[in-house]
């Protein structure tokens, strides 16, 4: 049995200035992609899971990259080039792709359902075709038509993207050996969600996942999902949904478990709220200011890079720079490339002077003036602590970076958390490891490319009338 797998995986925030281009994408073709851990999240499960049934792997290409603005239509076109190199030139019995599912290309909303054409096309309709996705996947029809089977994330933050690979390949699997033939139920719901507002652990996400766990247990379905979408895009396939793939004698079932499952996630819509303690930006700092535990990690949810943001705004930090109440506080990470050359240049203990980052929305630089305390260059990006004159210590980068979602990349740049009372993450939802560090946390819903305020982006693609921008959505409508 051969299966050729691959990966495209891009969460595109079509609000972010700029366009990604292909050299933001780590990528890998044959052979190297089995030989990487850098491109793809649930590659590895798919990987393995095929592995252990002794079947014969065509890696064909990977590409994925932090998510950040629109793609740009020559980066997709290599991918998917590269993937139909491959597949027409080889005979597969199957195909498991780890792709995201909310990639937004130049003249494209819907890139995933045109990747999946193309493969649909290259093998014929015989070969079955299954997916992982991410839980913020936006799923379109054409998606849905050239897919056999699909499995998503159930954990926000993703902390089973291997076990959702495993998924894909086990569905995969059962179809290629004729032990079941696949369909799907879905339902798209007209509502948009923030995922600061739907983490699995919180309510009412916990109850809706644990519906899912229940579907499973259901004759003829397979597996079960709800995908959230991506509100900071602004594409006319906007929604949340359900999506259930089963087994074709039990295609009644499955329709009928995924209107059952969009119904119970319509009749929450008003129950989903911010996960964290929400307060505007001075509020934020000011309640930071009260709290006696340290230290306080504040997200500064309208610029994080994991969403697609610059991670470049220094709204936040001008303000902490205008208080004496905050002790010493930690902003990670400004990415500013003309500054962190200036920060690079200077040694340990040298005086500098930036126009750093910028303030949203009018892109004015801060003019900040500092020491520098260390530099630090990880396999990822190169960074440098500057201790800055107003009493913040910032941490700056050459380019943008999820790195310190990890706290131990802070404590490389020999910080000690614990005496820190306020420390600020160009974050939405912490990591489960900033979770464990944080005393008490905090979102600051500062303005930016991933405004939590959904209500005040310029949409002007999306379906309507959606919730909650038009609270009086009816569905079915
Ligand atoms: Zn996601």
């Amino acid at each position: 049995m051969r299966i050729a797998v691959g990966t495209m995986s891009h969460e595109t925030n079509t609000f972010a200035a700029g366009s990604t281009k292909l050299e933001a994408f780590s990528t890998a073709i044959d052979a190297d992609l089995l030989k990487t851990n850098e491109v793809g999240r649930s590659l590895s499960g798919i990987v393995d899971t095929l592995e252990e049934e002794a079947v014969e792997i065509v890696p064909t290409v990977g590409a994925s990259a932090l998510p950040s603005a629109t793609v740009k239509r020559e980066a997709f076109d290599w991918v998917k080039q590269r993937l139909l190199d491959r597949l027409t030139s080889e005979d597969v019995d199957g195909v498991c792709l780890d792709l995201h599912g909310s990639m937004f290309v130049e003249g494209e909303p819907d890139p995933e359902g045109e990747l999946l054409s193309a493969v649909r096309n290259a093998v014929g309709n015989d070969v079955p075709i299954t997916s992982a996705l991410d839980m913020h996947a936006t799923i379109t029809e054409r998606m849905v038509e050239q897919l056999d089977g699909i499995a998503g994330y159930r954990t926000a933050p993703h902390t089973d993207v291997y076990e959702t690979g495993v998924r894909a390949a086990n569905l995969l699997l059962a179809a290629v050996r004729g032990e079941a033939s696949l369909v799907m139920g879905w339902k798209q719901l007209p509502m948009i969600l923030a995922g600061e507002k739907s983490e699995s652990e919180a309510e009412p996400m916990r109850t809706l996942v644990d519906l899912l766990r229940k579907a499973d247990r259901i004759d003829g379905v397979y597996d079960a999902n709800y995908f959230l979408g991506f509100p900071w895009a602004d594409t006319p396939h906007m929604g949340c949904h359900s999506l259930v793939t089963g087994g074709v004698s039990a295609s009644a079932v499955v329709d009928e478990t995924a209107a059952e499952l969009a119904q119970e996630f319509w009749q929450r819509r008003h129950d989903f709220a911010f996960t964290t303690e929400a307060h505007t930006p001075s509020t934020a700092l000011d309640e930071a200011a009260k709290i006696s535990v340290r230290p306080v990690v504040i997200a500064d949810t309208g610029d994080i890079p994991g969403a697609g943001a610059g991670e470049n705004t220094t709204n936040l930090l001008s303000e902490i720079l205008n208080r004496t109440d905050l002790g010493t506080p930690l902003i990670a990470i400004i990415a500013d490339a003309d500054s962190y050359d200036i920060c690079y240049e200077a040694s340990v203990g040298t005086t500098i002077s930036l126009s750093l980052g910028h303030v949203y929305p009018d892109r004015t630089p801060l003019e900040v003036t500092g020491t520098v305390v260390k530099h630090l260059k990880t396999d990822a990006v190169r960074t440098s602590l500057i201790s800055l004159d107003g009493g913040a210590d910032v941490v700056i980068s050459d380019s943008r970076t999820n790195v310190h979602r990890d706290p131990e990349f802070v404590r490389r740049l020999g910080i000690d958390l614990t005496t820190r009372d306020v420390v600020v993450l160009k974050s939405g939802y912490l990591s489960p490891a900033w979770k464990d560090v944080a005393a008490k946390r905090l979102f600051a819903l500062t303005p930016g490319e991933t405004n939590q305020r959904l209500t005040q982006l310029p949409y002007k693609r999306i379906p309507r009338p959606i919730y909650p921008l038009d609270n009086d959505t009816t569905w079915p409508s």
